[in-house]
């Protein structure tokens, strides 16, 4: 089928290299045991963003290709990968690590693409973000090791020790917000562990996952250790839940959908780690640096125009500081560019879909009707564009029984208000159902310290906003789901601990 004039004319634009063009623009299967399977059957529409035209068809897949991808994983772990040394498995995550690096402008245009985000955070974030993350992983390959216990009550001589064994298949279901890195944080450590993966994208942006089978399997890894399942969530994401053949249920999502997911995996016993949603606060004291606050603060919420996850989206403020802060919240939010995805000095990006722009103009034109004070952005009605961007949006005055300051909006929408004393904002901070992250903004360290020790989230920023390493666990409390990804904490989400009893006979 052609290419879509508009999306034509938008990759024109902005020179869109023809080896991305072609693969963007071929139907979307699976990548199963290996290859990549043809598309048969029902094709779902995967739209571009910015143009909100057909990209291409996507593979409307079935249980069975989910049952399909499990029995090759099984296969892979139970052969050459599961024999494989681990400093074999180090080199090979290492080996892919170098090839996403030097594949890092075609990963980047497959995410501006796809998600419709600022190629110059894909450049920035998305691709070094994931190459790390196999960099970091690759090296705990060789460094599971159990523990030589001494045994305290047992008579007579004994030998007690532990090993670690790879948990077994993996599903791994991402989000559409961050698909390369989100995905790269699951499967770095499951790798290094030993075990095999299906993975399951988001049905609205399967390219990078599709890009990264295919060049795992360039680069060595056998067939049916990474394995890439397309279709719908309800579909694919299901069967993989309740697949008895999957032993690890590591889901990226929503809460109520991985509220969902987390039931029925338990039902044939899975291990589970759930990263869900989040309504983030930031709390800024009458200590700040305002400048410092206000520039971390509008990357924290309107990064990827909102789509994310830790995003602090409510914001308080201590009465002292509270007009310079929103003066300058809103002249940096009015300064932020707008365009499409492919555009490099686009900060601003279309949503991901109509449907998804809609909600969040819903929650707009909830603010304004439960009284919120409009600082700057969308007023409400009559706004929408047919690109589907919003315009960053502010609103302060805003309270914790008001939706935009209690639900997690997922777009460029920024709620204030303002507080009295330190008690308070903690208070204030903490209540609510989520507990992703949190941030403190003080120029006083003794206050930031002591504030990020009182909030309750997996993830406290001090005078920043949204810092990710490899190295540091990350992961939330309460509806913000639990279980880490990244860090050493991640590496027990994938590995199983069994402790071997020897009886020493005597001479
Ligand atoms: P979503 O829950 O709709 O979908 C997530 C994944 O689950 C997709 O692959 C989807 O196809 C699949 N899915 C959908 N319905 C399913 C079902 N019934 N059974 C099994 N799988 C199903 O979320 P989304 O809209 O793709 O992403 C946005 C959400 O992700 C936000 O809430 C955001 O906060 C969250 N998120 C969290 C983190 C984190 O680390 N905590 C990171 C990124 C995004």
């Amino acid at each position: 089928m052609p290419m879509d004039q508009a999306i034509d004319s938008y990759f024109k634009t902005f020179s869109v290299p023809p080896e991305v063009v072609a693969f963007v623009s071929r139907p979307i299967g699976h990548f199963i045991d290996g290859r990549e399977t043809a598309v048969a059957g029902a094709e779902l529409d995967l739209v571009e963003p910015f143009t909100r035209r057909r990209l291409t068809g996507l593979v409307n897949g079935t249980a069975a290709d989910a049952d399909r991808a499990v029995r090759a994983a099984r296969g892979a772990l139970e052969g050459p990968w599961g024999r494989m040394p681990a400093l074999e498995r180090q080199r090979l995550i290492l080996r892919l690590a170098d090839t996403l690096e030097a594949d890092a402008e075609f990963l980047a245009h497959l995410e501006a693409i796809d998600v419709g985000k600022s190629i110059s955070d894909a450049r920035a974030i998305d691709v070094p973000g994931a190459v790390a993350n196999f960099r970091y992983f690759a090296g705990w390959s060789s460094k599971l090791d159990g523990r030589t216990a001494g045994a305290v009550a047992l008579p007579g001589e004994t030998l007690t020790y532990t090993v670690k064994e790879p948990v077994g298949v993996v599903a791994a279901i991402v989000p559409w917000n961050f698909p390369l890195q989100t995905l790269a944080w699951k499967l770095a450590a499951a790798l290094a562990c030993g075990c095999t993966v299906v993975c399951k994208p988001s049905e609205l942006t399967p390219l990078s996952a599709m890009r990264l089978a295919q060049l795992a399997s360039e680069v060595g890894f056998p067939d049916g250790v990474i394995n890439v399942v397309n279709g719908l969530g309800h579909v694919i994401g299901q069967a993989l839940a309740a697949h008895p053949g999957v032993d690890k249920l590591s889901f990226t999502g929503s809460t109520p959908v991985g509220k969902a997911v987390g039931k029925t995996a338990l039902d044939t016993m899975k291990r589970l780690t759930l990263e869900l949603g989040g309504k983030s606060p930031v709390i800024v004291t009458d200590r700040a640096d305002l400048g410092r606050a206000a520039e971390a603060i509008l990357a924290g919420i309107f990064l990827n125009s909102g789509q994310v996850c830790d995003a602090g989206s409510r914001v308080y403020v201590q009465d002292g500081v509270h007009d310079a802060l929103v003066e300058r919240l809103r002249a940096g939010a009015e300064a932020l560019t707008l365009g499409p995805g492919l555009d490099p000095a686009a900060r601003i990006t279309p949503l991901i879909s109509g449907a998804h722009r809609d909600r969040v103009l819903d929650h707009i034109a909830s603010a304004h009707s439960e009284g919120a004070k409009l600082v700057t952005g969308e007023p409400g009605t009559g706004t929408r564009r047919d690109d589907g961007i919003l315009r960053p949006t502010i609103f302060d005055e805003c309270a914790e029984t008001m939706r935009v300051f209690r639900e997690e909006i997922f777009g460029p929408v920024l709620g204030i208000s303002a507080f009295t004393t330190l008690d308070e904002a903690v208070a204030r901070a903490n209540s609510g159902d989520f507990g992703l992250a949190a941030a403190v903004y003080s120029g006083d360290v003794d206050e930031t310290i002591r504030l990020s020790r009182r909030l309750r989230a997996g993830n406290v920023y001090i005078n920043a906003h949204g810092l990710i390493d490899p190295a540091m666990p990350f992961g939330g409390l309460g509806a913000s789901g639990f279980g880490k990804d990244m860090g050493p904490e991640q590496l027990d989400g994938f590995l199983s601990t069994k402790s071997i009893y020897v009886q020493v006979g005597t001479a």
